[in-house]
């Protein structure tokens, strides 16, 4: 076993745009586990847009504090236990933060299935896939035939968003950044269109990608493309809200989206924000449609594991900036 503790520390918070000098690597030696806790070895910490978010303030999480180990979950190794529930080389989620080791307590840890490949536990098995099926199909309720659009359509949520409601039948219309993504979406993963918000004008367009209306929005972005996707929406239509990703890596916005709440009184909107812990007691049934769904090829999974732990930083930095296809996560052991 390693003998050092190597750990990333967010040593500054940002005030603009997160870079790399904002974090600094530290070493130290491991702590030993007391009763009831176990020693834990990172295998592959999950990179995700909420981490920017956290070093903005408390979300349904506190904030982060310069100084402190940078957050973030992981799927993680026992290494030692005293714990009468877990024992050496059992895996399990852990929120043990950017770093190889870590001391925890044990309750609250669950052993997980040890399936191949071990990175589908973060991706569709994990938040991400769990945050798509239950926006989706709580939030958004879409029906057969229904036209849905979601935003960071080629992210860990958005591209199971969008292959979820083409196996519900409905029509797929993607918002994402650049040519390439979007070719990307269409040939390989059944999006019906996609829209490059980085194209210019985001409303048009999906005027134009959806003629007859939007019926459900899955919102991962928040800002301008909320805006856009509010006035293409049908009477009655759905937005489901997961997350603000165009709102977490600077500064606040100068001013919402316009037709807040004017558009949602007369068109008969429902706007449902969500966090996927709200739905985690039906958690096992998702988990058994979703494995079906991939056994069966229908549901495509998409994968972006950067190696080592030092790459974290540069892996969040990247993540902001559209760099993933899919899932991002860093493979440490
Ligand atoms: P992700 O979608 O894998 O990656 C983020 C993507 O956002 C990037 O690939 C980038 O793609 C896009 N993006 C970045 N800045 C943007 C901007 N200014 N405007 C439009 N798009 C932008 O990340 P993730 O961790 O899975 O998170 C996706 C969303 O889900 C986040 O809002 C997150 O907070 C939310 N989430 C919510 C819950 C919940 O329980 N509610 C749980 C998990 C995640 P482009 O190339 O397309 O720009």
């Amino acid at each position: 076993m390693a003998e050092i503790n190597r750990q990333i520390v967010l040593d500054q918070l940002p005030q603009g745009k997160l870079a790399p000098d904002h974090f600094r690597l530290v070493e130290g030696p491991l702590a030993a586990p007391g009763d009831g806790e176990v020693l834990l070895r990172a295998r592959y910490i999950s990179l995700d847009a909420a981490n920017r978010a956290w070093m903005q303030g408390a979300t349904y999480r506190s904030a982060l504090n310069a100084g402190q180990v940078m957050a973030g979950g992981a799927l993680a190794e026992v290494i030692e236990s005293k714990a009468d529930h877990l024992k050496p080389g059992d895996l399990v989620f852990a929120d043990m933060g950017w770093q190889d080791f870590a001391v925890l307590p044990a309750k609250g840890l669950s052993p997980q299935p040890r399936l191949e490949p071990l990175t589908h536990l973060l991706s569709v098995y994990g938040v991400a896939g769990l945050t798509a099926y239950f926006g989706l199909l709580k939030c958004g309720r879409p029906r057969q035939g229904e036209t849905v659009a979601v935003s960071a359509a080629a992210g860990s949520v958005g591209l199971l968003v969008g292959q979820i409601a083409r196996i519900k039948g409905c029509r797929v219309v993607g918002i994402a950044g650049g040519a390439a993504k979007g070719a990307l979406l269409m040939k390989d993963y059944g999006f019906d269109a996609v829209v490059d918000y980085k194209a210019g004008d985001t409303r048009r367009a999906l005027r134009a990608a959806c003629p007859d209306g939007i019926d459900v929005y899955f919102d991962n972005v928040g800002g301008d493309i909320f805006e856009a996707a509010l006035f293409n929406m049908r009477n009655h239509g759905r937005i489901a809200c997961c997350g603000a990703v165009s709102s977490y890596d600077g500064a606040a916005p100068a001013h919402g989206p316009r037709g807040v709440p004017g558009l949602i009184v007369t068109r008969r909107l429902t706007v449902t924000g969500f966090v996927v812990m709200d739905f985690y007691d039906e958690k096992d049934a998702a988990l058994a449609e979703l494995k079906g769904w991939v056994d069966s090829g229908q549901l495509k999974v998409a994968e972006d594991v950067i190696d080592g732990l030092e790459h974290l930083p540069s892996a969040l930095i990247g993540l902001l900036a559209g760099e993933n296809i899919g899932k991002r996560m860093v493979k440490v052991a």
